[in-house]
C-alpha cells in the first residue's frame, strides 16, 4: 500500500522525510514516479493533474495538502465515493494570524501613507489611531478565522466576525448568514476574508459588498483570489470608497505581470505566502488518516462535500 503525493512543480522531499520520520514503514511515492498505480490507497494532493483519478483504482482517501479543498471539489472527475480530508494545524493558524496582524497594524499606524509620503520626501505625521477605535471584521470563523479574531481582540482591537452558523467566541461579536451580513459589514473598518471558496462565496467581495463597508475601509484577502471581483476593488479604491487592500491570493497565480494590482499605490501584493503548511507539523495527522483509511475508521478533518468545505 502506497501514499502518493501529487503536487506538480513543488519540492516534495521535505514531505517525504517528514512522513517517513513519523512512520518509517510507510511507502511514499511522488507523482508521476509510481511503479504500481494499483498499490496507491491514499493521495495527498495540491493542484493535481486533471486525469489523475481514473489511474488510481484503489484509493481509499484523498487529502488536501493544505487547509483549502476548492482545488479538489472543483475537479469534475473527482470520484464521488472517496472521502476527502484536509489539514488543520495550529502553526497554520498562528502564521495566518501573524500575516493579518502585520497588515492590520500597518494600516492602524498609517505605514501605507508614510510609504507614499517617503517616495515624495514628505514629512507629515498623521493623527494617531488606536487599536480600540478600529473594528476588524473577519469573514469566516473557522480554524483560521476564529483564532485570528481572538488574537486580534486580545491585542485591543474591536473584532466582529461572520460565519454561516451562529458562533459564541469570547470577546468577539458574531453575525451569521446572509441576513446579518450587512450589519457585520457596516462595522468593519478592516475587512479580512478567510472564507472557503464555494459556490456561495465565489465573487462575494464585489461592488455591492464593498459599498456597504464604512467609508475608507481596508480589505485584506487571504482566502482565495476567486472571492474578489478585481475590477470592483479597483473601482472602489479609485472612487475613494476604500483606502486600499492587502492581497495574498489571486485569480491567476503567479499574478500576471501586466495586472493592475502590481503597480497600484494603494494595493499591497504578496505571493500567496500568508500561511504555508509545515510538513513536520502536519505529518502526524496525515499518517493518522492514512492508518484510519486503511482500517475503515472515522477520518480526522473530513470535508463535507455538500457544504463545499
Ligand atoms: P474552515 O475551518 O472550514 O472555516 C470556514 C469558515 O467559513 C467557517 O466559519 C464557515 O462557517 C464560514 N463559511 C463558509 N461558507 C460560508 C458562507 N457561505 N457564509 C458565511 N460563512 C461561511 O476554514 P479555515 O481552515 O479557517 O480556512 C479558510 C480558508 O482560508 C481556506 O478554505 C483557504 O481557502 C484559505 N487559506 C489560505 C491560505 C493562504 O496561504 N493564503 C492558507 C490556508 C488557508 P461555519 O463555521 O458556520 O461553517
Amino acid at each position: 500500500m502506497t501514499l502518493l503525493i501529487i503536487a506538480p512543480d513543488r519540492d516534495l522531499s521535505p514531505w517525504t522525510i517528514a512522513l517517513q520520520a513519523c512512520e518509517p514503514e510507510l511507502a511514499v511515492k511522488i507523482w508521476p514516479q509510481v511503479p504500481v498505480k494499483e498499490d496507491v490507497t491514499f493521495a495527498l494532493c495540491w493542484r493535481q493533474p486533471a486525469d489523475i483519478w481514473q489511474q488510481l483504482p484503489n484509493l481509499r482517501c484523498i487529502s488536501s495538502l493544505g487547509a483549502g479543498v476548492d482545488h479538489l471539489l472543483q475537479d469534475p472527475s473527482l470520484p464521488a465515493d472517496i472521502p476527502i480530508v484536509r489539514l488543520v494545524d495550529p502553526f497554520l493558524a498562528q502564521s495566518m494570524f501573524e500575516y493579518i496582524c502585520a497588515a492590520t497594524m500597518g494600516i492602524l499606524r498609517d505605514f501605507d501613507v508614510y510609504q507614499t509620503q517617503q517616495s515624495a520626501t514628505c514629512w507629515h505625521p498623521q493623527n494617531l489611531s488606536l487599536s480600540h477605535h478600529c473594528t476588524v471584521g473577519i469573514m469566516g470563523l473557522g480554524q483560521l478565522g476564529a483564532y485570528t479574531a481572538q488574537r486580534l481582540a486580545q491585542m485591543g482591537f474591536k473584532v466582529v466576525g461572520w460565519a454561516r452558523s451562529q458562533k459564541q467566541i469570547e470577546g468577539i461579536e458574531t453575525y451569521a448568514g446572509h441576513a446579518e451580513l450587512v450589519d457585520f459589514l457596516k462595522r468593519s473598518n478592516i475587512l479580512v476574508c478567510l472564507l472557503p471558496l464555494t459556490e456561495q462565496t465565489r465573487n462575494i467581495l464585489d461592488r455591492s459588498l464593498l459599498a456597504k463597508l464604512p467609508h475608507q475601509a481596508y480589505l485584506i484577502n487571504v482566502a482565495r483570489g476567486e472571492h474578489l471581483v478585481d475590477t470592483d476593488l479597483l473601482t472602489a479604491i479609485d472612487a475613494g470608497q476604500l483606502r486600499g487592500a492587502c492581497l495574498d491570493v489571486f485569480r491567476q497565480e503567479p499574478l500576471p505581470s501586466d495586472h493592475p494590482f502590481w503597480l497600484h499605490p494603494q494595493i499591497r501584493v504578496t505571493p500567496h505566502c500568508s500561511s504555508i503548511t509545515n510538513p513536520v507539523s502536519v505529518a502526524p495527522q496525515i499518517v493518522e488518516n492514512y492508518r484510519r483509511s486503511q482500517t475503515g475508521q472515522p477520518l480526522l478533518n473530513q470535508v463535507s462535500r455538500s457544504r463545499g468545505y
